[in-house]
């Protein structure tokens, strides 16, 4: 009998316990949705405010395509895609980043394509979870011939808002990068087909392509490449004027 109240409160106890994690998960969740604190621009930027997937292709065990001199697709992927958040950041755009570091998102257990596989649907879940407006999907091309060259962006086919998107970023590769009669063209892409918001990929040149190789080795060129898909980016958020009226919408 005189172990009763014992019994009670160690119960009590690991109620309080359960409360608490309850009670911090919830002011965790409050805090975590309050508008307020995040970091909200001026709405007279049709710009700031607007959210962003920037996928920097392959990673980890993957290196993508890979140029005679030993340069890795994965490499390059990843410095502009940071290149480009840094400039996209400062307009008050917000980034979600797939990667920021040299890895990938595959079960270590598995084979190589079933890894590929598990990556491509993590980066597809992570996209679709996140709410952006657009999807930047960050690659460089390789081809059996040397002579191709230029940067070059895809849409999946019959999505006007990824044309449109793709058409603004070509604009500006095709302006800052050099001679460049490349058109935005359809891709069958995994992550554009599979992805909710408009999105593209960006094959920023072509690695099997000697000169193109070295530019991209060449830290001011891949800086030049962020600065192109920076503003095609901005062009296509200033011409998006019915999601500037669905953000003012939300702010009444
Ligand atoms: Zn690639």
């Amino acid at each position: 009998m005189a172990r009763k109240p014992t019994i009670i409160i160690i119960i009590n106890g690991g109620l309080l316990y359960i409360g608490a994690i309850i009670l911090s998960l919830a002011i965790g969740w409050w805090i975590y949705r309050e508008p307020a604190l995040r970091i909200e621009l001026p709405i007279m930027s049709p710009v700031s405010g607007r959210k962003v997937v920037l996928d920097a292709g392959h990673g980890g065990i993957d290196p993508g395509a890979k140029s005679e001199s030993g340069l890795l697709e994965k490499e390059i992927n990843l410095d502009i895609a940071l290149k480009l958040k840094r400039h996209l950041s400062m307009a008050g755009i917000y980034c979600v980043m797939i990667r920021e570091t040299d890895r990938d998102f595959s079960d270590s257990g598995a084979e190589l394509p079933t890894k590929k596989k598990r990556d491509l649907s993590y980066r597809i879940r992570t996209a679709n979870q996140s709410g952006a407006d657009i999807y930047l999907g960050i690659h460089a091309n390789s081809f059996p011939q040397r002579i191709y060259r230029g940067a070059q962006t895809f849409y999946a086919e019959d999505d006007p808002q990824s044309k449109r998107l793709a058409k603004a970023i070509q604009a500006q590769l095709a302006a800052r990068l050099g001679p460049n009669r490349r058109r935005p063209r359809p891709g069958d892409y995994r992550m554009l087909n599979d992805t909710q918001m408009p999105g593209v990929v960006i094959e920023v040149g072509f690695l099997s392509n000697p000169e193109e190789a070295r530019n991209l080795e060449d830290d001011d060129y891949r800086e030049q490449v962020a600065q192109a898909i920076f503003h095609g980016v901005v062009d296509y958020f200033r011409k998006s004027r019915s999601g500037l009226r669905e953000r003012l919408k939300g702010l009444k």
